[in-house]
């Protein structure tokens, strides 16, 4: 594989050591203009969170053109985790939240919460999420806490000013109705955007943003093109959800922020806007929603 670049073969390394089933899929074609990655798990794409290859993770996505991401907490530890590596990494935002698979099983909601809220007030912590509704899984059992966790997010949202980074598994319709019954921060982002084509028309035209995962890219999601091309270029993102939902032609495989011109070109034919414009447009979106990483 020599001619791989050096950073390839070290992620490779990386991942043969920990005897993961795939190794990280080859490097795409590098971006001409800059975008950004909006949601990404560098804690568990690295499993165990060590410094040195969270470090070639974010540098391999700077050498593809994806200078700037958005790392996600789903619990406390992670939230913490997600803050402390944005405090000392310029490339790096953050978000915090307790996810809504992860509410229902805590012992205390509150608690966690309290501790959410004290992370929101950091300045490099932009976002709160993830957030939201998963039906899928979480049983019926685990709904109510499951939507009060989402209630208490969107109020921690409004009141530091940060964007509501929103998980919604199989709950287009309950989403919209708890956002409306408390009323959505100025900034809410459909993460791993997964509606069709008309629940797409519904979120623009409340003016959220729809983000884009590797989801995109399957050859089974038509209904996922159909809602991309309806979305103007000012309310798209693109995101991994690393180490999730590798796109096309590398799914089961690892994923990471340096795929993110995959989906990317993608999304610039499924709408039919040049590339290099689509790059510029989701850029000037994340920097003007969560605020300038430098
Ligand atoms: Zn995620």
């Amino acid at each position: 594989m020599s001619h791989f670049p050096w950073w390839y073969v070290t992620l490779v390394a990386m991942t043969t050591r920990r005897g993961r089933a795939g190794e990280f899929p080859p490097p795409p074609e590098p971006l001409a203009v800059p975008v950004f990655d909006s949601h990404t798990h560098l804690d568990i794409t690295v499993q165990e969170g060590e410094g040195a290859a969270v470090g070639e993770l974010i540098a391999a996505a700077a050498k593809v053109g994806v200078d700037r991401l958005v790392q996600v907490g789903v619990d406390v530890p992670s939230s913490r985790w997600s803050a402390d590596l944005a405090a000392r990494d310029e490339r790096v935002l953050a978000t915090v939240a307790v996810h809504p698979n992860e509410a229902p099983r805590l012992p205390d909601l509150d608690e966690a919460l309290r501790e959410i809220e004290a992370l929101a007030e950091l300045p490099r912590v932009r976002g709160i999420g993830e957030t939201g509704l998963d039906t899928f899984r979480t049983g019926a059992e685990g709904r109510a806490p499951q939507e009060e966790s989402f209630r208490a997010h969107i109020a921690i949202a409004k009141r530091h000013g940060k964007a509501l980074i929103i998980h919604d598994r199989d709950a287009h319709a309950d989403v919209l109705r708890v956002l409306d019954e408390e009323g959505a921060p100025e900034a809410v982002i459909l993460h791993c955007f997964s509606g069709d084509a008309e629940f797409a028309a519904e979120s623009v035209r409340r003016g959220y943003l729809l983000s884009f995962a590797g989801t995109v890219t399957f050859g089974n999601a038509r209904g996922l093109r159909e809602a991309a091309a309806i979305t103007p270029p000012e309310q798209m993102l693109v995101e991994t959800d690393a180490p999730y939902l590798t796109p096309t032609p590398y799914r089961g495989r690892p994923n990471a922020s340096y795929l993110i011109p995959l989906t990317m070109r993608v999304l610039a034919e499924t709408t039919g806007t040049d590339l290099d414009e689509l790059c510029a447009a989701i850029s000037a979106t994340g920097e003007r929603v969560l605020g300038p990483w430098r």
